[in-house]
């Protein structure tokens, strides 16, 4: 798996997040910047934040207070699958929206090594998770963005796959901000760390 991007020279800021659900303050003035190419994991015991973190960067969620600046083309995958698929086969669903050939995007699908031939006509509604979430990896890895914004990777994916995303990551030049409960992920990680207790930047140390 080869992740794409884009080598941008934009810098992503978020500055004074505060965001609140109803009267709870689930952000509380939280700042980051991600420089190009910087890799930031965001850790936190359950509910510090660290989803809603993402959401905001990925422009998904609007803040209450503060700015956020980003390029145009962000990449996230969600912690729980929202993408609806349709009715389509396995193919379709990957090369849904961008241009090129059916046997172009096979090609292209089948060189992430995420999926075997045999596999492309199956209709998505008949995947498994697993399967589901291989092909929102090769939908993000396979369009060149800014920024990959990655909430829990290896949920649903065989630790053989996690192996491979893992080296993939290491290969991969552009901006991230990673979300991981994956131990030998977070083990081998090396970049900057972003700590949230309960909405607020408990801690954070550069790469
Ligand atoms: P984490 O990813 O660190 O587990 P989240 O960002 O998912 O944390 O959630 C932070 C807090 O915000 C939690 O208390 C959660 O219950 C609350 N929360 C998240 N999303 C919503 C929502 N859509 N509506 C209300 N509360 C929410």
């Amino acid at each position: 798996m080869r992740i794409a991007h884009s080598s941008p020279d934009a810098q992503f800021v978020l500055s004074g997040i505060t965001k609140r659900y109803d009267d709870k303050v689930v952000l509380d003035q939280v700042s980051l910047t991600v420089k190009p190419g910087e890799k930031v994991g965001v850790i936190g015991d359950n509910g510090s934040g660290k989803t809603t973190l993402l959401r905001v960067l990925a422009g998904e969620l609007v803040p209450d207070a503060g700015t956020v600046r980003r390029a145009a083309r962000v990449g996230h995958l969600r912690q729980q699958d929202a993408t609806p698929y349709g009715e389509g086969t396995v193919l379709e669903a990957f090369a849904a929206g961008r241009p090129g050939s059916p046997v172009e995007h096979a090609d292209a699908l089948l060189a992430l090594g995420l999926f075997r031939a045999a596999d492309l006509t199956m209709p998505m509604k008949a995947l498994s998770p697993g399967l589901r979430r291989r092909l929102e990896l090769a939908r993000l890895v396979s369009e060149p963005v800014d920024l990959l914004l990655l909430d829990e990777p290896t949920n649903h994916l065989s630790p053989a796959l996690a192996d491979d995303l893992e080296r993939a990551l290491i290969g991969y030049e552009g901006a991230l901000v990673i979300v991981t409960h994956d131990r030998r992920m977070r083990t081998a990680f090396t970049g900057s760390r972003l700590e949230l207790q309960a909405g607020v930047v408990a801690r954070s140390r550069a790469a």
